[in-house]
Order: structure tokens, then C-alpha cells, then sequence
């Protein structure tokens, strides 16, 4: 948990220029766009059954309820920001392990399609439609948000995850590949260059979140994978260009990140913020990139 302070106090230290907002409280309305009733009531007044909790990981307690629903109002306050601005983040989020009814793997509530869904009714009350891809680079499959949106063709899901990893029953997404453990950083790049060309074939999004776990570094304790600082960084780059060029509006989640040192995956995830906050400025610039 004490990542996120890190990041947080970094980002205010390395990157005084960018503005940071208190996350508002997801609504009940804005979370049963996807969860079930009975869930979102269990989590806000802790009737949740206890086999939930213990697949979530985290004990139920009122500032847990609180932290779960400001997490999610954060991932859709910054979509809305991304569809004004160019990109919006989240300095928690992607909680990809959550299903309708139930968490997992220490998601309480899937931020990711909330937000998604939540955006997608605005513009269909304003006439129009949504279309919107999850690129998920958590190491981690997103099995909660593969089964939500399974049959439904406005949100397509690319998944770019362990094949051996958690979560060992893995939700068939709109695209999924699973990488061998010890993929190091030209395999797992060549590999995220297909996917992208793929989702392109496949889905005009016109807005993107994306999942930019620090989990495949290979530092980290759960991740499995070999990636180094560099090419943690190339496939942020990667991602923030591919929807540079395209001008799709981008979210960016954090997602996991367990390193054996959490001052490394406190840096992972820095860096991929600076990423940001420059695309940002290429974005208000009206720059692209020739992909
Ligand atoms: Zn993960």
C-alpha cells in the first residue's frame, strides 16, 4: 500500500506542472452500471460473504468501502478528463480482477468498466456512441473486465499478460496473449507491436485505457516476466504513441506492481507518469508521431 503515497509525493516533487485532484465518490447509479446490487450493498455495509473478501485480500472495514468507490470515481473523472484534454490518470486503479458480483486478487470493484460504461450512456444521451479499448499490460490477465464485456462489441479488451500467472482460470477477452514466464524485453515488445496491429484490424476506438501495471518489471515479486527499466519504458511509449498518432483520448491506470523493492516500482511507475505528462503536452500541441 505504500506505493501509492510514494508515487504520489514523487510526481508532486518531479512534476510540479501537472494538477492534482482529490478522487470524487463513485455513485451507487455509476457502479450498477456494472456491479450487481447485492455486491455494491455488501461491500458499502460489509455484509459481503467472507469467502469474497478473502479472494479480494483485504479485510472489509469502512475506509476500505471508501477507498474502493473514490477509486473508481477516480478512473472516470479522468476519462473525462481524457476526452477534454488528451489523457487523464489515475494514480490508483485498473482493478481488473473484479467481476459484476464479486473482487479477486485485491480489486474490489472494476474502476476500468465503470468508467466505461458510465462515458458510453453520457454520449448516447448526447445522440451519439462510444466506442472504447482496454490495453491491459498488467502481468496479470484482466479476467473481470475480459467476463463483463464478453458479447459486447463497443469495448474491446486486449489482455498482454503471464500465461502462467495469477489468475489461473483466465476469461476469454477480444484479445488475449499470454507471454512465457521470463519474456524479456525484445519478445515482449515484438509481442505488444502485434497486439496493437491486431486491436487496429479489429476496433476504431475512440477512447483507450490503459493498464500500465509495473508488474512485468523483473524486479518484481509477482510478475514472472524479465523487463527492464528500458523496456518498461518502450512499452509505455508504445502505447501513448500508438494513440498520439490516432488521437485517441487515453486514460492511464496503475494497476499492479510488487517489486522485491518497492522504490523500484515506485520508479517504474513514475516514469510511466513522465510519459504521460509529456504526451500531454504533445497532445495540447497538436503533435502526432508517423506511426
Ligand atoms: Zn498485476
Amino acid at each position: 500500500m505504500a506505493k501509492y503515497a510514494m508515487l504520489r509525493d514523487a510526481l508532486v516533487a518531479q512534476l510540479p506542472d501537472i494538477q492534482l485532484l482529490q478522487a470524487p465518490r463513485a455513485t451507487d447509479a455509476e457502479l450498477l452500471r456494472v456491479h450487481t446490487p447485492d455486491y455494491v450493498r455488501g461491500i458499502a455495509d460489509g455484509s459481503v460473504p467472507a469467502a469474497v473478501l478473502r479472494e479480494i485480500g483485504f479485510p472489509w472495514s469502512e475506509a476500505m468501502a471508501e477507498r474502493a468507490r473514490r477509486s473508481v470515481g477516480a478512473t472516470v473523472a479522468a476519462a473525462r478528463s481524457a476526452l477534454r484534454q488528451g489523457i487523464g490518470a489515475n494514480l490508483a486503479g485498473g482493478t481488473h480482477h473484479a467481476y459484476a458480483d464479486k473482487g479477486g486478487g485485491f480489486c474490489v470493484f472494476n474502476d476500468v468498466a465503470v468508467a466505461a460504461r458510465t462515458l458510453q450512456a453520457q454520449r448516447q444521451r448526447e445522440g451519439g456512441a462510444l466506442q472504447v479499448a482496454v490495453i491491459d499490460l498488467d502481468v496479470h490477465q484482466g479476467n473481470g473486465t475480459a467476463r463483463i464485456f464478453q458479447g459486447d462489441a463497443s469495448v474491446f479488451t486486449l489482455s498482454l499478460h503471464g500465461e502462467k500467472n495469477f489468475p489461473f482460470r483466465k476469461e476469454a477477452g477480444d484479445l488475449d496473449v499470454g507471454l512465457p514466464d521470463g519474456t524479456g524485453d525484445a519478445d515482449y515488445l515484438a509481442a505488444l507491436d502485434g497486439a496493437l496491429r491486431a486491436l487496429e484490424a479489429r476496433c476504431a476506438p475512440q477512447l483507450a485505457f490503459y493498464l500500465a501495471g509495473a508488474d512485468p518489471f523483473e524486479g518484481d515479486r509477482l510478475g514472472r516476466l524479465k523487463l527492464s527499466y528500458a523496456g518498461m519504458q518502450a512499452r509505455d511509449q508504445r502505447v501513448l504513441d500508438w494513440c498520439l498518432a490516432r488521437r485517441i483520448p487515453l486514460v492511464l491506470l496503475m494497476a499492479g506492481g510488487y517489486g522485491v523493492q518497492i522504490e523500484e516500482t515506485v520508479r517504474v511507475q513514475l516514469n510511466t507518469y513522465q510519459s504521460a505528462f509529456a504526451h500531454w503536452q504533445q497532445w495540447q500541441e497538436g503533435k502526432s508521431v508517423g506511426i
